[in-house]
């Protein structure tokens, strides 16, 4: 679908050094969705929006036209530290957009023979998630505490993507660990699953992206002038506004390989 990126982060210990710090940068044409399985960030936006995440909550930032924003390990933080970042592209009518950035304290939990099933963006299993999209797509969050064996019903219209986040999960009957995103193309409507002990993975799909889009750094762009420009605006302080409240530099933005 519109999903573009993917980092899959941690576990990693967060207790000794700065843990994770992402200085002040730029982002346009996307949405960013921040996914924790443990540990916490505070994040600060060009907008003004100082927010903690911590497990079960999503963070949803569209950056639209342009929005600026920092990521790091707050003080008094817990331990450990492991998640996941989307980034959702935006469809031609959105990608200007105002940027906006949404927290969801509380999103559908749903069971579902045994698998605990977050919704973190569209519908499944006659649920909805709030989280604001502009196109067709959806994100589960499934957690298995032993042996599982379901089959979830999948859109046949629908193209996905499955990423084992902890222990080992049967997909399809593919054996699937972290480190390995399994792509699945359109036409199923059922998904087999199993596992033989606690597991956590993401189930991520969508209608295939229709547009063809320009992905470099930060930016979700359509030309190569227009991710320059940008690239040019951010690096001269233009455009995107300030974050304030972080404690370090901004990023500089790398000139893109095709810059004359
Ligand atoms: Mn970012």
């Amino acid at each position: 679908g519109a999903l573009c990126f993917l980092d899959h982060f941690g576990p990693v210990d967060v207790v000794t050094g700065a843990g994770m710090r992402v200085g002040p940068h730029p982002h346009i044409g996307l949405q960013t969705v921040s996914w924790l399985l443990q540990g916490e960030i505070l994040h600060r936006d060009s907008l003004g929006y100082v927010q903690h995440i911590r497990p079960g909550q999503l963070n949803l930032m569209t950056a639209g036209r342009g929005i600026a924003h920092s990521e790091e390990s707050p003080a008094g933080r817990p331990s450990g530290l492991h998640g996941a970042q989307l980034w959702i592209a935006l469809p031609e009518p959105q990608r200007h957009c105002d940027p906006a950035f949404d927290h969801y304290a509380d999103l559908p939990l749903m069971t579902h023979d045994g698998l605990r099933i977050t919704l973190l963006a569209g519908e499944a299993l006659g649920e909805r998630s709030p989280a604001k999209i502009h196109s067709p797509l959806v994100g589960l969050d499934l957690a298995a505490d032993g042996p599982v064996t379901v089959t979830l019903p999948l859109r046949a219209e629908f193209e996905y993507g499955a990423l084992v986040l902890e222990g080992e999960v049967g997909v399809g009957g593919e054996a699937l660990a972290p480190g390995t995103l399994l792509y699945l193309d359109r036409g199923r409507s059922v998904l087999p699953l199993r596992t033989t002990g606690a597991a956590r993975m993401l189930l991520l799909g969508g209608e295939p992206f229709a547009e063809d889009i320009l992905m470099w750094w930060n930016f979700v762009g359509r030309s190569k002038d227009e991710i320059v420009q940008v690239t040019r605006d951010w690096n001269a302080g233009r455009h995107f506004g300030e974050v304030r409240g972080y404690d370090g530099a901004r990023l500089v933005a790398p000139l893109p390989p095709w810059t004359t």
